[in-house]
């Protein structure tokens, strides 16, 4: 069937447009009204013998029908009618526009099916119960991930609250406890496993962990192989990356020796400020708009990681600074000294991820 999620409009006589932003939309032409009404009945509910009766109705060659087929999967709108019923019939109502969107994302027949399997057998970490990383984890368990665990540690504070994470009234219980009730609300609920952990998210209540990466954190991550992804707010800063392929891009080690290079006093000044974070008595800042804009980014780029896109921020990160989020990039090299052995993948590299057009919002 064609991608019921594309809306389609004729630019001209001749020519058909399926779907409306540039990312995703196709031009197809010449098309004549009859194969056009002939389109108009590839929606999944007819098999290829009667979409032929179909076309000699519509005085169309036998043959036009499996041409059509292949011309339209090959410009990426065809989806496998069985397969999204099935998917259907099987996802709650609540997830049907995520696989719509996957659908116009994933140009293969039957992929979006595919992934949104690929999200219900992932397993998900995430290590920080503020604003932004129940508001993050909450989102995944939303997208269909089939397990999301949340880390953390104390009560809920009334600033741990956010519209998508935390709510009101978790305030003074347990942060790891109402975290899941908070993520547990948004699973499907024939979800939920106990695969391995297939992605850490690192999102610190206090974004100047998420800023300079602690790389005694990242340690057990690094040893057993974990891909981790940053992510937070620092004061008035969003902060989404960088996903750390361990042994393959570069670590919070590489970035703190990096930076170290350039900058010989960076230790001293972010011993600094974990020395104030655990000092501090008033509330650290935190936009709540700052905070929910990051943790969709971070969502989004978990996802794209976990859907098999590639990985977003891997090398480089995303900062967006408020007012008016003013986004900027952040390139990252792996450290030649760096035990975690990525710049001898890197020197081998021709080009990074960030030359590809996901990778960055500002492009
Ligand atoms: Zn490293």
């Amino acid at each position: 069937m064609i991608k019921p999620a594309l809306r389609r409009g004729w630019r001209d006589r001749q020519t058909l447009q399926y779907g409306m932003a540039p990312a995703h939309a196709v031009l197809l032409g010449p098309v004549t009204d009859h194969t056009a009404a002939l389109m108009d009945l590839m929606d999944g509910t007819r098999n290829m013998d009667q979409l032929q009766e179909e076309a000699r109705r519509l005085g169309l060659g036998p043959h036009i029908p499996q041409q059509l087929t292949e011309r339209l999967a090959t410009a990426g709108l065809l989806d496998d009618a069985t397969a999204d019923r099935e998917a259907s019939a099987a996802i709650s109502d609540r997830l049907r526009p995520d696989l719509a969107s996957l659908s116009v994302v994933h140009h293969a027949p039957g992929s979006a099916v595919q992934r949104l399997a690929t999200r219900r057998s992932a397993r998900i970490q995430v290590r920080g119960a503020g604003r932004v990383g129940t508001t993050v984890a909450a989102t995944l368990a939303a997208a269909g991930v089939g397990q999301v665990d949340v880390i953390d540690g104390g009560d809920v504070e009334p600033w741990d609250t956010a519209p998508g994470g935390l709510p009101p009234h978790s305030v003074g219980s347990r942060r790891d406890a109402a975290a899941r009730t908070a993520v547990g609300q948004w699973r499907d609920g024939r979800n939920g496993n106990r695969a391995r952990v297939g992605l850490v998210l690192i999102t610190p209540r206090d974004g100047a962990d998420a800023y300079a990466p602690d790389p005694r954190t990242a340690e057990p991550f690094m040893e057993t192989g974990t891909p981790h992804l940053y992510g937070g707010v620092a004061e008035a800063t969003g902060i989404v990356g960088p996903l750390v392929l361990p042994g393959i891009t570069p670590c919070a080690d590489c970035l703190m020796r990096g930076r170290t290079e350039r900058e010989p006093s960076w230790p001293l000044l972010v011993g600094q400020w974990r020395t104030a974070n655990r000092r501090r008595t008033g509330t650290p800042a935190c936009d709540i708009a700052l905070a929910t804009t990051t943790a969709g980014i971070l969502a989004s780029y978990a996802l794209s990681y976990i859907d098999g896109d590639g990985g977003c921020t891997s090398g480089y990160r995303l900062r967006l600074a408020l007012p008016h989020l003013l986004p900027s990039t952040e390139q990252f090299t792996a450290h030649d000294e760096c035990p975690c052995g990525a710049a001898s993948v890197h020197a081998a590299r021709t080009g990074s991820e960030t030359a590809e057009p996901h990778a960055t919002m500002t492009g």
